[in-house]
């Protein structure tokens, strides 16, 4: 697999502590923080320290650790915020973008949690 990681995206300065993030949790290998132009009233990004530039990068490389602390981390927020339907939340969506018809914004591997409204059909339509 050919990805070329750039020590320069926004997250990668976020991680290093060059730019401001509004943190909800932080574990040994992931960072969860608000994004910057939330979406819906809960967004969030939940991203892994190491440097995956998107989800099957992270999936065929990480460790087996770094995979299950990202996904128990992603799970415990929404725990927190109480949008978890197995304890009676109203529920949210998970999505990652990867590459250019996905339009990824930022190239460090992010799962985007999408929370606090009804969020309509999962893709918009094509005309
Ligand atoms: P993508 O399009 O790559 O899936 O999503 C990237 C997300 O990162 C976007 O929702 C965008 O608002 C968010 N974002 C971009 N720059 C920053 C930043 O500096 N701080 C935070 N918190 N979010 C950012």
């Amino acid at each position: 697999m050919a990805y070329d990681y750039d020590p320069q995206n926004i997250f990668a300065r976020i991680l290093r502590g060059e730019i401001p993030n509004d943190t909800v949790l932080e574990t040994e290998h992931t960072l969860v923080f608000r994004d910057i132009r939330p979406q819906t009233p809960h967004h969030l990004l939940v991203i892994p320290k190491g440097a995956y530039v998107c989800f099957d990068h992270f999936a065929a490389e990480a460790s087996a650790e770094e995979i299950v602390d990202f996904h128990r981390t992603a799970a415990r927020v929404c725990a927190d915020l109480g949008i978890s339907p197995g304890a009676g939340g109203d529920g949210f969506r998970t999505v990652s973008n990867a590459g250019l018809d996905a339009v990824q914004e930022v190239p460090h591997y992010h799962m985007h949690i999408l929370a606090g409204r009804p969020l309509g059909p999962m893709l918009s339509r094509r005309d």
